[in-house]
């Protein structure tokens, strides 16, 4: 709805979506649902009668970014106006968390697995009738309808909930349960759709995508999951997020190094390199096991993109520990990294440890590294000019320039390409880098 809209008695509502990728997927089914019934969607809270938060809240920075934006709608509410504010996603379904007492005058807490009453909750607080709800069964999470909150061009796919795996820093498996992988038929049925609606790019992702059939089969099914999804028409690029070390197979390296539409780039969380940290966080490969299967993709996936996530100053690194975490960052030179100081979430394992490293350590630590990083990416872009690249163009040009991405770089979280004279947005096609600034590239569609 636009602001000039006239007035209608169909509730209106609006969204705000905060979080990774997999809340986003989320969202956008939130605001299928809200479509489905008959709702209005107000891109402008101040617009609404009920704004829906959809939080996030695995980490003490995410929670109080959560609360804060909470708060905003809360001082929102005028009579008249906004009535009532509901809090949904992760932060609503974790322990500990009393989130009335951080932000009272909300109307409502709908944690994930209440999220089939959503409609009739907004209903309810803006003191509508509940409506039809009876009947309305649908599982919203998983088969509901997604109203897109990317660039066109590209598509989050979810293709599980939940992780089994015992990181001793994460309070993921507590929030979001075990690891449930979704129905392959249903993945493709999705995938088809998205490729119909004009998707050129599938981003897969879960909390522990290479966990995929586990559950349901009993062996790891990523890799003919992925290669199921290559034969949707229309889909030219698909990029994994989220593999956990551990659970790469044979099968999967295979996979990426066969020049088919899986991309060879791999989102790989390794958290850590150094033996005895990744031994307190219980990752199971190690230090020696993640080298050598970093070692492994390199050899085997040519020209692969490598992107990691890491967290500094958690017990048990030491000195020695972090100068072994930073030397192999300087040796092995991921193209694509992200550094997190360590969170010490109380309902953790590691939280309630008792040799905590001071917050000005993990932050000197984690701009150390960042340090380092910014040369090798830096160093990266700058190599790529003169090359030519395919690249999904996100947005309309302005000017004749559009925003985009090569191949190489996944959506919001890496760099962004510049390309002059593209023919149409959400189209992929070569692109000649003629120069890097930083981060970010500059290029000229000569497809
Ligand atoms: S694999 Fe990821 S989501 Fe699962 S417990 Fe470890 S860090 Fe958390």
């Amino acid at each position: 709805m636009d602001r000039g809209s006239p007035p209608t008695d169909r509730l209106r509502v609006s969204l705000v979506s905060l979080g990774c990728p997999k809340n986003l997927v989320d969202s956008e089914r939130v605001l299928g649902a809200f479509v489905d019934r008959d709702l209005v969607i107000c891109p402008h809270p101040e617009d609404a009668e009920v704004v829906v938060v959809n939080t996030c809240g695995f980490l003490a920075a995410a929670v109080e970014e959560s609360v804060g934006k909470i708060r905003e709608m809360v001082a929102l509410k005028r009579p008249g106006g906004l009535r009532a504010v509901v809090v949904a996603g992760c932060l609503a379904g974790r322990k500990g968390i009393d989130i009335p007492a951080l932000a009272p005058g909300i109307d409502a807490v709908v944690p994930l697995d209440r999220y089939d009453d959503l409609v009739k909750v907004c209903r309810e607080t803006a003191g509508r009738s509940p409506g039809g709800e009876a009947d309305y069964r649908r599982d919203l999470l998983t088969r509901g309808e997604r109203i897109p909150l990317t660039p066109k061009g590209y598509a989050y796919l979810k293709i599980s909930e939940g992780c089994n795996n015992p990181c001793a820093f994460c309070t993921i498996p507590s929030i979001k349960g075990r690891h449930v992988s979704r129905p392959e038929e249903e993945i493709l049925a999705e995938a088809a759709t998205l490729a119909a609606n004009g998707t050129r790019e599938l981003v897969v992702i879960g909390q522990d995508t290479t966990f995929y059939g586990r559950d349901t089969a009993g062996e790891f099914r990523l890799a003919r999951l992925l290669g199921r999804i290559a034969e949707v028409p229309g889909i030219d690029w698909i990029r994994l997020m989220y593999a956990y070390p551990a659970y790469v197979t044979e099968e999967l390296i295979d996979l990426l190094a066969a020049g088919g539409k899986l991309l060879p780039w791999l989102d790989m969380p390794v958290q850590h390199v150094s033996d005895p940290v990744l031994r307190r966080m219980k990752r199971p490969l190690g230090g020696p096991r993640t080298r050598a299967l970093l070692g492994k993709l390199r050899e085997r996936v040519g020209g692969i993109v490598l992107r990691t996530t890491l967290i500094v100053g958690a017990p048990g690194e030491g000195e020695a520990e972090f100068a072994e975490l930073l030397d192999f960052v300087r040796e092995f030179r991921f193209e694509r990294l992200g550094v997190f100081t360590f969170s010490p979430e109380p309902d953790t394992p590691l939280g309630r440890a008792d040799d905590q490293v001071p917050e000005k350590v993990r932050q000197e630590r984690r701009a150390a590294i960042m340090e380092r990083q910014q040369e090798i990416a830096f160093a990266d872009a700058r190599a790529q000019v003169g090359r030519t690249i395919p690249c999904l163009v996100e947005t309309k040009h302005r000017r004749g320039v559009s925003d985009g991405r090569t191949w190489r770089d996944a959506p919001e979280i890496d760099g962004a390409i510049r390309i002059r004279k593209a023919p149409a947005h959400g189209v992929i096609g070569p692109v000649r880098v003629t120069a890097a600034k930083g981060y970010d590239l500059e290029g000229e569609w000569i497809g």
